[in-house]
């Protein structure tokens, strides 16, 4: 068994991150990643068309003014494969390698409650020991395959956006399926529909997009944010999602229609996910949002000239932004097309595959290949994968049973020094996810910095905290849209999921500020021992909670 201070599962965006800034303050750490390479989601997400819908110089790493100024983004929003190299850029330039065992899953972690240390188990049945166990796992890495009856039958490939495969994938003059039209499916279908003979997007739900309006980062763009990247930075802090974009602080109905039409064309031209902030009510008010919602429809029947589709594509039934909307590069429009088509799963439900295609109550679809867009199993899914046992014996998976808890996002009551990066309870997808996860390694860390300086071992959430912060949470969402439709934000994604609102609303300059006073309170709400609570060691005092 190999010691050391931190097991950092995953070496994704949150992992490398972990890595780099535990390595410095001195601690020795293991990184393990279930995959043959870095990247975590951006390695999986290899789908025609994949990008990211946050902005390349806000979607980046800020630890480091060199790697900021050196790095040159070729697009406002950078492509998979752009991302990637990124990713790998900066794991060579860190040299970060070298911590991290490719191909290796945990399937089990055990906390020793006698010596105050994690035991983490991979599938092939190698061991490490460490003080701290840190989950960044990602919230949107555990794919929902929903399975139709048949599937083994089909002759064609099936294949999931979220796992998408390292072999070439050749869709030219094929006839295919895509099932979905979350911002995976949107993304895909209008670069598919280039290649394909024929695609048929299976739609459940119609969903919201803004358009990226994308475009190459000219010289003068990239000198000028580099110019004044930490400005950029601080914005991005202080805005509510951590995009940058502050909010108008006008409502939305304080406005005429007159007066909203300029300020909804300008969002609908340039802003993406900002659209949403164009007045500071769209997500607090129906009647506010009925108006964006309004302004989005129409934009979006503008772009699709066959009625019936049009009527089809426009989303209905829930309030704009209250499930995560898109930001689209030619979506609507590819529907114009004569290849492409439409297939409403709500109208004609999917029954099975046979082995020439998809049959639904209505007909037979026949098709090459199947492309699962079905996306996740959001926030939970990754972090309920492993046997977590924290402890008595607990695990996360029983202590979840109802729902997660946890304190402020990053730890949990019964599992001492585990720590959850983006965690249920924290902003995470409804921010800048990058942006929230550098926010919370850079706390943990200073966290773990603390306790090393008072020789603490060991640190745990109060179950009291916990419930105190899932109030705070399920509070805070009260004031928003987001309850009003179903939506992987509260487990309405997979059938049988307990339904909890996850992701934390307050914003991420709010979060990060009960953040600074949970640390300026001696860490309120945690437990902070010398030893392990129930260390056998005759010389260790007794356990107890120490103030800062
Ligand atoms: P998603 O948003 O969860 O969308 C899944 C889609 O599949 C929905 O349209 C859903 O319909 C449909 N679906 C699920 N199960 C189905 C079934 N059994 N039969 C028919 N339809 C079914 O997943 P996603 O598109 O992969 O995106 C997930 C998240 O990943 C995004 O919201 C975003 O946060 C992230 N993402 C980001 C980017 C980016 O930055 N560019 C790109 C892709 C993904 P219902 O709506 O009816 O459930």
């Amino acid at each position: 068994m190999t010691d050391v201070d931190v097991i950092v599962i995953g070496a994704g965006f949150a992992g490398l991150r972990a890595l780099y800034t535990l390595r410095n303050m001195g601690k020795t750490v293991q990184v393990l990643e279930a995959s043959p390479d870095l990247g975590g989601v951006w390695y999986h997400n290899g789908y025609p068309g994949a990008r990211c819908d946050v902005e390349s110089y806000d979607y980046s790493y800020s630890f480091s003014p060199e790697l900021e100024q050196e790095w040159r983004w070729t697009e406002r929003y950078a492509t998979q494969p752009e991302i990637l190299r990124y990713i790998n850029h900066v794991a060579d330039r860190f040299d970060l390698r070298q911590h991290i065992q490719f191909s290796t899953r945990m399937t089990r972690a055990a906390y020793d409650e006698a010596g105050g240390r994690w035991t983490v188990s991979a599938e092939d049945g190698r061991q490490w020991s460490g003080q701290f166990l840190m989950m960044c796992v990602g919230q949107l890495s555990t794919t929902k395959q929903p399975g139709y009856p048949g599937q083994e039958t089909f002759q064609g490939e099936v294949i999931h956006s979220g796992v998408w495969p390292k072999h070439p994938v050749d869709l030219a003059g094929k006839r295919v399926a895509i099932i979905g039209t979350g911002s995976s499916g949107m993304q895909m279908t209008p670069v598919i529909a280039k290649e394909a003979a024929h695609l048929t997007v299976f739609q459940r739900t119609a969903n919201y997009s803004i358009p990226a309006a994308n475009a190459p980062v000219l010289d003068e763009e990239d000198r000028q944010v580099k110019a004044n990247y930490r400005a950029r930075r601080e914005q991005a802090l202080n805005s509510p999602t951590g995009l940058g974009f502050m909010p108008n602080k006008k409502s939305a109905l304080e406005a005429t229609p007159e007066e909203r039409e300029p300020v909804y064309e300008a969002a609908w031209n340039r802003l993406g996910f900002g659209f949403a902030l164009a007045y500071y009510d769209i997500l607090l008010s129906k009647p506010a949002n009925d108006t964006a919602a309004d302004f989005i429809r129409r934009k979006i029947g503008e772009q699709i000239n066959d009625p019936v589709l049009r009527d089809k594509l426009t989303p209905k039934n829930h309030a704009f932004a209250a499930r995560r909307p898109s930001v689209d590069s030619g979506y609507f429009k590819a529907f114009n097309r004569p290849n492409v088509s439409l297939a409403d799963v709500r109208e004609a439900p999917i029954v099975e595959f046979v082995p020439e295609g998809i049959r639904t109550t209505e007909k037979l679809h026949p098709v090459d290949v199947i492309i699962y867009a079905t996306g996740f199993d959001a926030f939970t899914g990754s972090l309920l994968k492993a046997d977590i046992v924290g402890r008595r014996g607990l695990t996360l998976k029983q202590k979840w049973a109802d729902g997660p808890v946890t304190q402020l996002g990053v730890a949990v009551a019964d599992f001492p020094n585990l720590l959850i990066v983006c965690g249920p309870g924290s902003p995470s997808l409804l921010s800048n996810v990058l942006l929230s996860t550098e926010q919370q390694i850079d706390w943990l860390a200073a966290l773990i910095g603390k306790m090393d300086r008072d020789h603490l071992l060991e640190i745990e959430a109060t179950e009291q905290a916990e419930q105190d912060w899932v109030a705070h949470v399920n509070e805070r969402v009260k004031a928003t849209l987001y309850l009003s439709t179903d939506s992987y934000y509260n487990g309405a994604e997979v059938a049988g999921k307990p339904r909890v609102f996850m992701p934390y609303s307050g914003g991420v300059r709010g979060y990060r500020r009960i953040l600074a006073q949970c640390a300026a309170d001696g860490y309120s709400g945690f437990v902070l021992r010398p030893v392990a609570l129930n260390s056998p060691s005759p010389a260790a005092p007794a356990a107890q909670a120490l103030p800062a």
